[in-house]
């Protein structure tokens, strides 16, 4: 008889939107006339940029002919959007990265989740707290986590981000092996600054302690001193791999592209205890389990590094960002502790005194009828905080902002 992965019967029964949509559900029912505005799921809403679609269409209709039509790619991706990252992506910023070292994937949620097939299950795994809940999930399923113990995996270890830490996760006391790293964070909106992930990159290079950098926000960063890609500190080439994706850069939520980034440099301890390289063992895991992703769809994502399709990129990438500043600023006004929100489209803030992430929530459901998610939801350091996304339209981001000055908490 087939038996299971038992890992998979340890993961937690109710994800988090399935939970506030049900809520949302309930309330809904009992005020059908409610008129709410969704302010809580990470997803875009504004269409993909005339240069993507003008791509996508002359690529579609090089698939009708003979002559032009491809079948299947390279599983690490066409050479003219790989050369075209490279160029666009880290040349820019002094990065030397090869083409042999950019996988095209289908988006950053699966290559994080998968790049664990060629790590070993005895590491032991760090994540900062809150946390984008992919990096949790996936350690679940490969038996990395332990058990659950009062909302905690018993062998991860938790960085805390709070406002206390000013959102700046501290080195773990006891050693760790894997290192997930989220900047601009998803669900705190925050960012680390070139010495506080220099910190990072040191030990892990000190420790053998690999990173897995996840810049799927990279492209919301404001300020120049920020780094946008972990490869602009010295020394990450030897420890950090790092993943991109168009979702939140160019709307590609739907038509699903990005790339993972794997240096050569890169290496992993074997049961020899010799160094083995990552590069080709991702590149062999890539060639067995993903036939590429398609060819219309990097066609697309080519043509956001074109001088019209950067700036129509940049120019929803404004609109969010100006949408994260009115929330900011209303919500300052109203008096709430305010984060994020200036280099990432998430706004995160605390709740005030003498209520709970999940009580809060309801007080913006049923007083404003905002849908937001409450920050307890992302880990345990998130109590007493709610994370807001810039991602709505401006009409209902100025509505939602306008409920909140007209009747304040
Ligand atoms: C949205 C998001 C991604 C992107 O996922 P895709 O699979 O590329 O759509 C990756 N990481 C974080 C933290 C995200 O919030």
């Amino acid at each position: 008889m087939a038996t299971l992965n038992n890992n998979f019967l340890k993961l937690q029964k109710n994800y988090l939107f399935v939970e506030i949509a049900q809520r949302v559900a309930k309330y809904k029912e009992e005020h059908p006339d409610a008129p709410v505005i969704r302010l809580g799921i990470g997803d875009v809403t504004r269409p993909l940029a005339p240069a993507v679609i003008e791509a996508l269409h002359k690529a579609v209709d090089e698939q009708a002919s003979s002559e032009t039509f491809r079948g299947y790619g390279p599983e690490q991706g066409y050479e003219f959007l790989r050369q075209a990252i490279k160029d666009n992506v880290f040349q820019p910023r002094g990065v030397e990265i090869g083409i042999d070292e950019i996988f095209i994937n289908d988006g950053a949620k699966s290559d994080t989740g998968n790049f664990g097939d060629i790590l070993g299950t005895d590491n032991s795994v760090l994540i900062t707290d809150p946390v984008y809940p992919v990096y949790i999930d996936s350690n679940v399923m490969a038996g990395r986590a332990g058990d659950i113990n009062e909302g905690t995996w018993s062998r991860i270890t938790y960085a805390p981000c709070t406002a206390e830490n000013g959102f700046v996760p501290a080195l773990p006391e006891k050693p760790v092996d894997i290192i997930y790293l989220c900047y601009p964070n998803n669900p705190t909106g925050t960012v680390l600054r070139r010495e506080d992930l220099k910190r990072w990159v040191d030990y892990a290079n000190e420790t053998g302690a690999l990173i897995l950098y996840d810049a799927a926000y990279e492209a919301y960063i404001r300020h120049d001193d920020i780094p946008r890609s972990i490869y602009e500190i010295e020394g990450a080439k030897q420890c950090a791999v790092e993943f991109h994706s168009y979702s939140k850069t160019a709307g590609f939520t739907g038509l699903r592209c990005g790339f993972t980034v794997v240096p050569k440099e890169v290496t992993a301890r074997a049961a020899d205890g010799s160094r083995v390289a990552l590069n080709p063992l991702w590149n062999r895991r890539q060639c067995t389990k993903f036939n590429g992703t398609p060819y219309i769809v990097q066609r697309a994502a080519e043509a956001i590094y074109s001088p019209e399709g950067k700036r129509q990129v940049q120019e929803t990438i404004d609109y969010y960002m100006e949408n994260a500043r009115i929330m900011r600023e209303a919500l300052t006004a109203a008096g709430l502790q305010v984060f994020g929100g200036e280099d990432a489209p998430y706004i995160w803030f605390r709740v005030p005194e003498g209520t709970t992430s999940w009580g809060f929530w309801e007080t913006l459901l049923t007083k404003y009828n905002i849908v937001s998610t409450p920050g307890v939801g992302f880990g345990p350091s998130g109590e007493g905080y709610i994370r807001l996304t810039a991602f709505g339209s401006r009409e209902e981001c100025t509505e939602a902002m306008r409920r909140i000055a007209a009747n304040p908490f």
